[in-house]
């Protein structure tokens, strides 16, 4: 596994490289825009350049994860037309970036079926306006907290099977939501059943990314909290069948753990896990 953390842009998306470095990372994920509004000052041609060449100078693999405010599922015509407006523009961005994943997550309806099929729709739409693509979305798993979409692996199923272009859709695993939705990775036994059951709903060829974050709150409790890795509820184990795991050899994996401070402590841990060959 490709080890990395989830990087602060501040100051340009070129500068999420520096960092990632400074922490010891193999790889890293960013926002590319605020994740936190809607509208965005447009990604300037210098700053597209600057970020291809820290790309190129430092040879870190980046992936993208999409705001928070997206949300594909709803029924509310003005708010998806800003969701797929959103991450269209995202998804341009990550083109124009060189940037090969756009995470997101897939969004909330009360009626699983029925936000589903939305989902579905919403992202036709998005493929609709981006034509010929390289960069691709990734759904992630969520925790299923109140209304979210996507934390069953025969949700993930479902919105690929509605799709016209499953082929331009990845998938991206998080620890702390699978456990969190119940998926009991913590133990050897757990996480090779775990992985055997997504490589039957959707197939593991898809997964791109991980999010390694352990959990602070109990399994099946579908609440979304993460916790530095090692030191919640998943526990090291998981972690450690995930970086000796060798179909994820070339796959990032990234953090997404309160502390970016703790970042560097937390990439020596993993590495650590690796068994020497
Ligand atoms: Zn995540």
């Amino acid at each position: 596994m490709l080890l990395g953390a989830h990087e602060s842009i501040a100051g340009g998306v070129s500068q999420a490289f520096a960092r990632a470095e400074e922490h010891g990372a193999r790889s890293l994920q960013i926002f590319t825009k605020n994740a936190r509004g809607w509208n965005a000052p447009p990604l300037t041609e210098p700053e597209r350049r600057a970020f291809r060449a820290e790309a190129r100078r430092s040879g870190l693999p980046a992936i993208a994860h999409g705001s928070y405010l997206v949300n594909l599922g709803t029924e509310d015509p003005v708010l998806r037309d800003k969701s797929i407006a959103c991450v269209t523009e995202e998804l341009t961005r990550c083109e124009r970036l060189g940037i090969s994943c756009l995470v997101i997550h897939p969004g909330t309806h009360p009626d699983e079926k029925r936000g589903l099929a939305l989902v579905a729709e919403g992202l036709d739409e998005v493929h609709r306006r981006t034509p010929r693509f390289r960069s691709r979305i990734c759904l992630e798993i969520t925790a299923g907290q109140g209304h979210c979409l996507g934390w069953r692996f025969w949700h993930l199923t479902e919105i690929l099977s509605r799709v016209s272009r499953e082929d331009r859709l990845g998938l991206c695993l998080d620890t702390c939501h699978l456990f969190a939705a119940g998926y009991d990775l913590s133990s050897e036994e757990g996480y090779e059943a775990v992985m055997a059951e997504c490589d039957a709903a959707v197939g593991l060829e898809r997964v791109r990314c991980f999010h390694l974050n352990d959990c602070k709150k109990p399994l099946g409790c579908r609440v979304d909290r993460h916790e530095e890795v090692g030191q919640g509820t998943i526990g090291r184990t998981a972690f450690r069948c995930l970086v000796n795991d060798s179909r994820f050899v070339n796959t990032i994996g990234v953090l997404e753990t309160p502390s970016p401070e703790r970042y560097a402590e937390a990439l020596r841990l993993l590495e650590s896990l690796r068994r020497r060959q």
